[in-house]
């Protein structure tokens, strides 16, 4: 079959300074490792039979028809400071597809070649990076989280250097927009104001459409982010570089680079080696998306035209994020916990939870997993001193026996939200050591593993496994 892509290339048609044309580089020997045969379908692209062929489009060295490649400038801060130019260093948008249900997506190729924004960097990708997020953003999207996804991984047959001599590869992630809130600092902080009008007009008619103006865009991304935030947190995932080029617009997770999941719970773990400070740990995940959503809000303020009254509202929306990613957080645990309705006191049994987990080192997923089963006792192993648990347990049950549901009820609603099965940060970096050796064989059975993380199966036991001892990975790599 002829490869097609439904095309219809939206960003293409803003003005020329929010990007610069430019094609992949073409590699020497494309191969693929993995395509997603389920999203191209939803996506409504036809993919050819051939793998040899499918690697040729997703390494960028043969462009499907329609495709009008890009890359787009932004701005963030990382870290907390600002660099007034960034964009896609190694990143090219083949263009947008519109899906036959009538969404529309971007497809984009990283580690596609050097662009005018890639600075010192090479513009290239190694495997490593390529397998985790293909990993992990499947899964988060297996999880019900949102996100980009990954739609082809290929191994270019070129070695991109690192730390040592590395197998170079490409990843084509699809996404609802790559416009982020750095892409308006970009603007802003040129005083462009035509530019941010376009967009913003952009931005809401494609991501929320029943938004009014800059306040409505600005609102609308502040809910999507205090809901996002609140899951990822439920599941016990750090971003880990939450710079403001690095938030979507749309509410979807973007970027994992140094992500990781927890094992044992602690609300300062930081897996990023580039994050010296703990800037971007779990706990202070919804900090940042207030400190980088107040950058959004001042990015857009140049729109009011009555200054004064903009920074009046922008400045009340923001802080309404405290109490909206609180609504969304609390819910989050509470449903852990197997409540189907709050009262007063849920929130702080679900955190006395985490403080004696905190205390005793119980892996986040599995502890949650085990309350989940016709044996709540068993949670007790996951803590080092299993006793700490059993007040807790005590009051947990009382509450519970307060609901009007069937026990059978209440675990299937608690293992469809504790997921048993998550990417751990050692299953990752095994497989990237095989992968790396030529042996995809693990990677695949990691994605099967994790294609339905709450159903429960006997059969992957192996995947549920906290690290062993000589196993913990502490540090993660962008
Ligand atoms: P990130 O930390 O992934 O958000 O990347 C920050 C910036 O560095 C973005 O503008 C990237 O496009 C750019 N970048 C990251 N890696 C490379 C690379 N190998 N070559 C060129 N640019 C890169
Ligand atoms: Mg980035
Ligand atoms: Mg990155």
């Amino acid at each position: 079959m002829t490869p097609s892509f439904p095309f219809d290339n939206s960003y293409a048609r803003l003005p020329e300074r929010f990007f610069t044309r430019q094609s992949p580089a073409r590699v020497t020997a494309p191969r693929l490792v993995a395509v997603n045969r389920p999203l191209a379908a939803r996506l409504g692209i036809t993919l050819p039979e051939d793998a040899a062929e499918i690697a040729r489009i997703f390494a960028g060295n043969a462009l499907p028809e329609g495709a009008e490649p890009l890359a787009q400038v932004y701005a963030g801060h990382q870290f907390g400071g600002w660099s007034p130019q960034l964009g896609d260093g190694r990143a090219v948008l083949l263009g947008e597809v519109v899906s036959p249900d009538g969404a529309r997506f971007d497809i984009q190729l990283k580690g596609a070649g050097q662009t005018p924004y890639s600075r010192m960097g090479d513009g290239r990708a190694w495997l490593g990076p390529v397998l985790r997020e293909y990993i992990v953003s499947e899964a988060m999207a297996a999880m019900g989280i949102p996100t980009t996804r990954a739609l082809a991984a290929v191994t270019t047959g070129e070695i991109v250097q690192r730390d040592g001599f590395l197998p170079g590869a490409v990843f084509t992630r699809v996404a609802a927009s790559h416009i982020r809130v750095g892409t308006f600092q970009y603007f802003a902080a040129r005083k462009d104001i035509e530019a941010l009008q376009a967009l913003t007009g952009h931005a809401i008619a494609r991501h929320y459409p029943e938004a009014k103006g800059p306040a409505g865009l600005l609102d609308a991304v502040i809910g999507a982010q205090a809901r996002l935030i609140a899951q990822w947190m439920g599941v016990g995932f750090i971003h880990g570089v939450m710079n403001t080029d690095n938030m979507a617009i749309s509410g979807e997770t973007i970027d994992y680079g140094p992500c990781a999941f927890m094992d044992a719970y602690h609300p300062d773990t930081v897996f990023s080696s580039i994050d010296q400070f703990g800037r971007y740990a779990y706990a202070n995940q919804p900090q940042i998306a207030v400190w980088n959503l107040a950058q959004l809000a001042t990015a857009l303020l140049p729109l009011i035209p009555d200054r004064e009254e903009g920074i009046e509202v922008f400045t009340a929306a923001v802080n309404g994020f405290s109490d909206r990613f609180d609504a969304a957080w609390h819910k989050v645990l509470t449903a852990k916990l197997g409540l189907t309705e709050t009262q007063d006191g849920d929130v702080s049994l679900a955190l006395d939870l985490l403080d004696a987990m905190a205390e005793n080192s119980a892996d986040f997923t599995r502890t949650f997993r085990a309350l989940s089963s016709a044996d709540p006792t068993r949670a007790r192993d996951e803590f080092i001193d299993p006793t700490a648990l059993d007040p807790w347990l005590v009051r947990w049950r009382a509450r519970v026996a307060q609901e009007d549901v069937t026990g059978a009820d209440r675990i299937a609603r608690m293992q469809a939200t504790n997921p048993a099965r998550i990417p751990r940060n050692h299953r990752i970096e095994q497989i990237i050591a095989t992968a790396v050796e030529g042996d995809f064989a693990p990677f695949e059975g990691l994605m099967e593993a994790l294609a339905d993380p709450f159903a429960e199966d006997a059969r992957l036991a192996a995947y549920e496994q906290a690290p062993a001892d000589g196993e913990h990975v502490t540090r993660t790599f962008c």
